[in-house]
């Protein structure tokens, strides 16, 4: 059983994995599905026959979220546990891994709104809100005293910007002079994020308005700048003071952060990469998705070195992967047979990381 090895070796990577249902599009076209999900024994197959190339390959994971798993589902069973472990004042990360248009945005952010009128999320609300509820639920029913801040953060070619940002109007797209944002070493071995802006937060409908606004803000500079978002990462962090009294009257502030992930699209290891003429954006994608690979397998593997430093992602989230922290990485998957290669590269990728 790996859950109880996983234990016993004081390994704390949670691997999920999540298929999306076939598109209208799709459906339309009578697209062939390659892929089976058996949620009860937590195993996935692909299987094509096709003459000349047979493909029969099962892999199993910590979870298995099949086509018609709901949003709702995902959050109670795979991240709620996580929110409260924040809240116990743990550092944790949620990864969507996957490649692009397979549903990490959908998992991590929702589909649409945040919320509707009667205070109910819509069905398709993501992991983020969801988790943002379940802290301020927690924290209000302990009457807790806290302090919450958010950052929201992307990284594209290896270069941080901040998605909070003020505005400064279409100018600051290429303006030198532009406040630089920089990763720095705290001298503790820890890193931080130099010109990064903190939002206090004291209410769930900030952060929408944040989540919101970030989420503006990338799709506009992707506009600008001719970036696509496929090859771009963005971290939101949500940062918890929670104080405490001993019985011996003695206050504590607990800290836990909770950073939410949302990966560049898988296929740009594997395809892009291997371009020799955009070799440095490319190459730069593939830099920090390798690393994080890298990473998870010596923290799974406990092999001595854990090479954070090879890549900005994995240096701005060092203090949230490895040691006493959890992650969970959640591979997203389509089933259609024309995605097959690519979802294959997944299933090998995040079956590895367990
Ligand atoms: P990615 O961020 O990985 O590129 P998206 O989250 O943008 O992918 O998803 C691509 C499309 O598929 C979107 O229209 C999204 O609403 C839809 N989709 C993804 N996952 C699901 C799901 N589990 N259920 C229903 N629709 C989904
Ligand atoms: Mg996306």
């Amino acid at each position: 059983n790996n859950n109880k090895h996983d234990k016993e070796k004081g390994v704390n990577v949670q691997v999920l994995l999540r298929c999306r249902p076939l598109s209208e599009d799709e459906i339309r076209l009578h697209t062939p599905v390659v892929i089976s999900c058996n949620e009860n024994r937590r195993e996935v197959s692909a299987v094509q026959n096709i003459a000349n190339k047979q493909i029969d390959r099962t892999f199993a994971f910590d979870k298995v979220f099949g086509p018609n798993s709901q949003q709702r589902e995902l959050f109670d069973q795979a991240v709620s546990p996580i929110v409260n472990e924040v809240l116990e004042g743990y550092n944790c990360t949620i990864f969507a891994y996957g490649q692009t248009g397979t549903g990490k945005t959908y998992t991590m952010e929702g589909g649409g709104g945040r919320k509707s009128k009667n205070g109910e999320f819509p069905s398709d609300a993501g992991v983020i809100p969801r988790a943002v509820r379940q802290i301020f639920d927690i924290l209000e029913a302990q009457s807790a005293e806290y302090n919450m801040k958010v950052t929201f953060l992307e990284l594209y070619n290896e270069e941080i910007s901040d998605l909070l940002a003020p505005d400064e109007g279409p100018k600051f797209v290429d303006d030198k002079s532009k406040k630089p944002i920089a990763l720095m070493e705290d001298g503790k071995g820890g890193v931080f994020v130099r010109g990064l802006e903190e939002e206090i937060v004291t209410t769930a409908n900030e952060i929408y308005k944040i989540l919101d606004k970030g989420s503006a803000k990338r799709r506009t500079a992707e506009t600008l700048l001719n970036k696509q978002s496929s090859r771009s990462h963005s971290i939101f962090s949500i940062t918890i003071h929670i104080k405490e009294c001993t019985p011996e009257g003695e206050e504590l502030i607990k800290c836990g952060k909770l950073n939410l992930v949302d990966l560049a699209g898988s296929e740009n290891i594997s395809r892009s990469g291997a371009r020799e003429g955009r070799a440095r954006e490319a190459g730069e994608i593939n830099k920090s998705l390798l690393t994080l690979g890298r990473v998870i397998n010596a923290l799974v593997e406990h092999s001595g070195h854990v090479p954070y430093r090879d890549s900005k992602l994995t240096r701005l989230l060092r203090d949230s992967l490895g040691g006493k922290t959890k992650t969970c990485i959640i591979a997203t998957i389509s089933p259609s047979i024309h995605c097959l290669e690519e979802t294959l590269s997944t299933l090998d990728y995040a079956h590895r990381a367990k």
